[in-house]
């Protein structure tokens, strides 16, 4: 910074220069005029104080003071329009003391001089003028005064004159100089206050730039932030979509596994259908269609009464308790008829899908079409029957015949003689036995001529001889066969007696047959209410656990006596179930293998309804 610039700065009392304030300008003026009238009026003032003018000096010092004190006010309050009348009175009181005492050693006018220059250094051009004219028209007031002659001033006339004329060409002048100044001032002022708006609005764009930016930064950042959340909604959309696709895979392998199920359901060849609680067919597979005869569109809807309702009401009742009261499956046969009204014979099998409550969904109903299957069998059992029958005959003659030669009717037998003709005898009572078994199996399965002829019996007394009987007969394996004592007497009970008779022979003889010797057999007669239960009880080989089902069924023989080869057909038991169940009775048995085992025979003592049955298998 040169020294110029410092001393303005002082002056100003900035820190800063800064020429575009053109305000600054006028404040050096005003302050440069206070402080250097100050310094020269002090000056005066002391210089008149030594020559002994006191009331001048006085003048001069107050002035000088008070234009200093003004020098400072404009320095430190840095107003230069501050004080400006009290400035301009100031000037204008020394100016009027300069011309009406011709100032300090006749140098009046020239302070004069400096007054339009003073005036408008520290104001403006309006007020510097008015100043002016102010004080000129106190001059020509004063100068008036003088020609009238009331006041003397230290001038001759013509020299004021001069003097006016010179002043106003100075005025003039400094007035001009003011003026284009000002304009010049106000015309960068304009120029500053233009460019102040244009940076204001620059700077308004600036900040609305950067508001912008700032959202422009928010929305990015809310951008990518949706982003990452679209993002995240992609990878969980794409994770659900995987589940999808493996949900839809699956359910496509069940669809897949339902269609074979479906397929296999609807190309069995049993007859198969679903029905709703109430029996009308939701579903007919088209099997239904072959043994019925019936269009599918005819069946759907309709109960499976369509085909049915041959059978006794009685049938039907225990049917529906079966399935829809007590829930379970029902198995057996039954007759139905075709569209074209030919009768046939089916297996059924119906029983209810229940829900997780155990209420009843739907009911399945199987059916297999056994009309052919039983004819078949019919001419099994007919050719069986025929087969013993012409068997019997001869088998017959045998056996008298073997009895003639063993009674000694032909003659004295040798020992050996007897022997064989004895094995003869055994061996054609053994095919007695199973022509008999046979000719009942096929009787029972034709039906025609297996009757039970009920008739009043006293069973203890017929256990009590049957036992005494068997036992007479010497056994090949010294097995006793025991009649635990009965509590009563006598049991009148109705039932065939023959057949009952068979059937607890028969199971006597498989209770020696399967025991061991020296073992015993113990049968026992029970009075129980309406029932009366007949037990064979032996300790033998048992029946094994696995096969006890089908023990009752025709031709069976278990795994056990198949090895021990004890002679035996299969058929007795068969037999007996189907007498006992002729007497709507019931058999079963208990058994350990190796232990023992004993079956039971219930059956009423009173045949229900007087006539004699037919069983049929
Ligand atoms: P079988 O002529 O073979 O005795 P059954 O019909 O009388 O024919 O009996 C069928 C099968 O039941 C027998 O082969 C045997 O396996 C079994 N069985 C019957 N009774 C007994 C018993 N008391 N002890 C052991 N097994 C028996």
């Amino acid at each position: 910074m040169n020294p110029i610039e410092y001393i303005y700065l002082l002056l100003i009392g900035q820190r800063k220069i800064n020429y575009e304030d053109h305000s600054n300008v006028r404040l050096l003026f005003s302050n440069i005029y206070s402080l250097i009238a100050s310094v020269i009026i002090l000056g005066y003032g002391v210089a008149n104080l030594l020559e002994g003018f006191i009331l001048t000096a006085f003048l001069e010092i107050v002035s000088g003071v008070i234009l200093f004190i003004l020098f400072l006010f404009g320095r430190f309050s840095r107003e230069f329009d501050m004080f400006i009348w009290i400035k301009i009175g100031v000037v204008i009181a020394l100016m009027l003391y300069a011309f009406l005492t011709g100032g300090s050693q006749g140098t009046g006018f020239l302070w004069i001089y400096a007054f339009p220059v003073a005036i408008f250094a520290i104001s403006s051009s309006f007020i510097g003028l008015f100043s002016t004219l102010f004080f000129f028209s106190l001059l020509g007031l004063f100068y008036f005064f003088n020609i009238l002659g009331f006041l003397q001033l230290p001038y001759e006339r013509e020299e004021i004159k001069t003097f006016f004329l010179s002043v106003s060409v100075v005025t003039l002048i400094v007035y001009i100089y003011k003026v284009l100044q000002e304009n010049s001032f106000s015309a960068l002022d304009a120029q500053r206050k233009q460019l102040e708006i244009a940076k204001l609005n620059f700077d308004a764009e600036l900040t609305q730039k950067k508001d912008t930016e700032k959202e422009l930064e928010e929305s990015l950042s809310k951008l990518k932030e949706q982003n990452e959340l679209l993002n995240n909604t992609k990878t969980a959309m794409l994770n659900l979509l995987e589940d999808v696709n493996k949900e839809k895979q699956k359910s496509q392998e069940q669809a897949a596994d339902l269609k074979k199920f479906e397929e296999t359901v609807e190309n069995a060849s049993d007859h198969i259908v679903f029905t709703d609680v109430e029996g009308k067919i939701l579903y007919a597979n088209s099997a239904v269609s072959k043994t019925t005869g019936y269009d599918r569109k005819d069946i759907i809807g309709k109960t499976p009464r369509l085909w049915g309702g041959q059978m006794s009401p009685d049938f039907y009742k225990e049917f529906w308790n079966t399935i829809k009261v007590k829930k379970q499956t029902y198995k057996g046969e039954l007759t139905n008829r075709r569209k074209n009204g030919e009768l046939y014979t089916a297996e059924v099998q119906a029983f209810p899908v229940l829900d997780e409550s155990g209420q009843v969904k739907f009911f399945v109903g199987i059916e297999r079409d056994i009309t052919k299957a039983k004819e078949v069998d019919k001419l099994k059992s007919e050719f069986v029957s025929v087969a013993s029958h012409q068997l019997r005959t001869p088998a017959t003659g045998v056996k008298w015949y073997a009895e003639l030669i063993l009674e000694g009717k032909a003659g004295k037998l040798t020992k050996k003689q007897k022997e064989y003709i004895t094995e003869m005898y055994q061996s054609n009572e053994r095919m007695l036995a199973l022509i008999n078994d046979l000719l009942n199996v096929s009787r029972i399965e034709t039906g025609s001529k297996f009757e039970i002829q009920f008739s009043s019996v006293d069973i203890i007394d017929l256990v009590k001889n049957m036992v005494q009987e068997i036992n007479k007969l010497a056994s090949e394996k010294d097995v006793k066969v025991i009649m635990v004592k009965p509590q009563i007497k006598k049991l009148l009970v109705e039932i065939d007696k023959e057949k009952i008779f068979q059937v607890i022979k028969n199971l006597i003889d498989n209770g020696v047959k399967y025991s061991p010797s020296k073992s015993k057999v113990m049968v026992e007669v029970q009075d129980n209410q309406d029932q009366f239960i007949i037990s064979v009880k032996d300790t033998g080989i048992g029946i094994p656990k696995d096969q006890s089902e089908r023990i009752f069924e025709k031709f069976f023989r278990a795994d056990n006596v198949l090895k021990a080869e004890t002679d035996g057909t299969g058929l007795g038991l068969y037999i007996v179930k189907a007498i006992v169940e002729g007497h709507y009775g019931k058999v079963w048995f208990e058994s350990n293998e190796d232990k023992g085992t004993t079956f039971f025979v219930s059956l009423p003592k009173k045949h229900i309804s007087k006539e004699n049955r037919v069983i049929q298998a």
